[in-house]
């Protein structure tokens, strides 16, 4: 297999150019092609001479993912794609556009469509996968039934926000958002995740703005520690999904590893150090963990602390017995936290004709 040219970043490919007798100006030329222009491999290259374009197509891969599945939601808001890697090994990606309402200030030049037309906004966010399979074993969770294959690297990390931002260039339209929270534990994988974000952001790239990623772990504390020390502007997401660790240790495995009180210590240092605001994730599993008293206590536990907390009905999974909250327990729920003054939303349920929840594809293609 050929090492994956989205593995390098700006120095080690100039590092590589300049090596070969090329000037560092090259690279930058690459560099920018790949990532401002959208090239897709070496041919699309036409600054370069002909001889560094074959060299680079012989010493690289350009296309690390195959399209092996492209499903469009009914609603055609959400598109999941299931992708194959160079080692057959099989991830998921999924591309989420919200329309949101403005409220437009109408003048009176404004012809009805166009004051309409200002009323949406397209929001672009793609959900990205760092690992195949998942060593977390969450019990509710798709990829964590598939159990756990290998990690991603950088370059296969940064090749799906490139894929999905290449085609929603092509529609003139931008990515807005990346999320961090498909297939895998991010910071099971950190050191290729932290890599791939600062290839995305770089400012002589694609230039992505680390506020608008969001990394989601289900709660490695040292890896916390660790994001926290580094101060990274990247959004932290907490798989939270009980406030008692009686709970928690049904449904997440590695709390027995990072129990709730040692984690909600990393958390509450995580926004004193940092000054940010964490979002707490919050699957409601019918007769579980959505009655009044993990809703009391969570406000207890998440008491003083910036946060959000997202409350998501559990998608259904073929492993998991349990099932999602029904609207009534999930709004009582929802209320307990708003009396408490616990910021909180509910999320959408998307994309669930095409397998959207999380390793919900790429288990079924495995099993
Ligand atoms: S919920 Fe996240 S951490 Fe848990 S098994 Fe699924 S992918 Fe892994």
């Amino acid at each position: 297999m050929k090492p994956i040219i989205y593995d390098l970043n700006l120095k080690e490919l100039t590092d590589l150019i300049t090596e070969s007798g090329k000037s560092a100006y090259h690279a930058k030329q690459i560099w920018q092609m790949i990532y401002r222009q959208s090239a897709e491999d070496p041919s699309e290259f036409s600054n370069l001479s002909e001889d560094l374009r074959q060299k680079l197509s012989d010493r690289f891969c350009f296309k690390p993912l195959s399209v092996e599945k492209d499903l469009k939601s009914a609603d055609g808001q959400t598109n999941k794609f299931l992708f194959r890697l160079q080692d057959d090994r099989k991830i998921e990606t999924v591309l989420i556009r919200y329309t949101s309402l403005r409220f437009p200030t109408i003048n009176s030049n404004d012809t009805m469509t166009e004051s309409v037309l200002k009323l949406e906004r397209e929001r672009n966010t793609v959900c990205i996968s760092t690992q195949v399979g998942c060593p977390m074993n969450c019990a509710f969770c798709a990829t964590g039934q598939m159990g756990f294959i290998r990690s991603l690297s950088a370059g296969e990390i940064v090749a799906q926000v490139v894929f999905v931002s290449r085609l929603l260039k092509s529609k003139g339209l931008k990515l807005g958002n990346i999320v961090v929270m498909g297939m895998g534990e991010p910071f099971y994988n950190y050191d290729a995740v932290m890599k791939a974000v600062d290839i995305l952001c770089d400012p002589k790239g694609m230039g992505f703005s680390e506020r608008k990623i969001t990394i989601s772990t289900v709660g490695i504390v040292p890896r916390i520690e660790q994001f926290t020390a580094e101060k990274h502007q990247v959004n932290l997401a907490v798989s939270l999904h009980a406030p008692s660790n009686a709970v928690r240790d049904q449904i997440i495995p590695a709390n027995k590893k990072y129990p709730l009180e040692s984690l909600l210590e990393a958390c509450r240092n995580y926004t004193e150090k940092t000054e940010r605001r964490i979002l707490f994730e919050y699957t409601l599993i019918h007769g579980l963990n959505d009655d009044y008293e993990n809703a009391d206590l969570l406000c207890r536990r998440l008491k003083g602390m910036p946060c959000q907390v997202n409350l998501i009905p559990l998608n259904d999974t073929k492993k998991y017995e349990g099932s999602g909250a029904d609207q009534d327990r999930l709004q009582s729920f929802k209320s307990v936290l708003d009396k408490n003054g616990i910021p909180c939303t509910v999320r959408l349920k998307r994309g669930i004709d095409i397998d959207a929840g999380c390793g919900q594809l790429a288990a079924e293609q495995s099993s």
